[in-house]
């Protein structure tokens, strides 16, 4: 029996409405763009990457039950599964979920996975949970910052109390001002995948992705700066919270690819 739970609920539309603005998330995944996105992350090359960044950081906080939000090709919800977590994966793409699902058993593990919007997901249905992470550059899908308020409040009420928030995302400081760098050394690492840069302003960021097979797609998100995103984490009800670039504590935020921030609870 397949484990893939999908929200049939019509509400659906106007939250992928707020949670996507003129950028829709959901429509953004089409079924194409997602059929490459493995070949963007190169799975091996992506753990070897991070290493045992994440499991790390969940251990030291006594994690064992951790949501991945914002699953994608469920890249981590696989990791931290096969590291011994029990895990629930969600997604509001219905393209991205169908990836994930194939992806676990390919992967021979059992993972629960649902296809939800963000302002959807509801501890009363899910449970809590230790740990929330959402992983690879995910909410700067949502533009506004309302929303986004919500949208971290709505993660907040997943978290047991002491829980963990991880989210982390792509060093728009570093790319507002104009130094944009994929090393390709971390969580986007297939060789013969290309990630450029359409349109750069403070509102919006569009990049563009080239496959080997010359195919072309851009994904179009809010450039959140890391000081913003961390009064909005605390502002949302978080508190301790810690960053890295390029999952180093100490760090350099002009050279850094991503920056990972966690929280806790309050
Ligand atoms: N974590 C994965 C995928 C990152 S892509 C990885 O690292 O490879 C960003 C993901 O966030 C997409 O799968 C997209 O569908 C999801 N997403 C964006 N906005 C969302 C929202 N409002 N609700 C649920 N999922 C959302």
């Amino acid at each position: 029996m397949s484990n893939v739970l999908y929200s049939n609920d019509v509400a659906e539309t106007s939250v992928h409405a707020r949670t996507g603005g003129d950028a829709n998330y959901s429509r953004q995944y089409t079924r194409d763009f997602v059929d490459h996105w493995d070949e963007l992350i190169d799975w091996q090359k992506r753990a070897e990457g991070e290493g045992s960044f994440f499991v790390d950081l969940l251990h030291k906080s006594g994690a064992r039950r951790v949501i991945d939000v914002s699953t994608g090709s469920g890249f981590h919800a696989v990791q931290l599964r096969k590291a011994g977590f029990y895990v629930v994966a969600c997604d509001g793409s219905p393209t991205m979920v169908e990836r994930a699902d194939a992806n676990f058993k390919k992967h021979g593990v059992s993972i629960p996975i649902r296809q939800s919007d963000w302002l959807e997901l509801d501890s009363r249905v899910l449970g809590t949970f230790d740990a929330v992470v959402c992983l690879g550059s995910s909410l700067c899908h949502v533009f506004d910052e309302q929303t986004r308020h919500e949208v971290l409040k709505r993660f907040r009420s997943l978290l047991k109390p002491g829980g963990l928030l991880i989210v982390d995302q792509r060093n728009f400081q570093a790319i507002r001002a104009g130094k944009f760098k994929s090393s390709g050394r971390y969580y986007y690492c297939g060789t013969s995948a290309k990630v450029g840069l359409g349109e750069v302003s403070d509102e919006v960021c569009e990049f563009v992705y080239t496959f080997s097979d010359r195919t072309t797609f851009s994904l179009r998100v809010y450039p959140i700066l890391p000081a913003q995103l961390r009064s909005e984490i605390e502002l949302a009800g978080f508190n301790q919270h810690r960053s890295y670039g390029d999952f180093k504590p100490i760090y350099d935020v002009m050279s850094s690819d991503f920056i990972v921030h966690s929280a806790f609870v309050s």
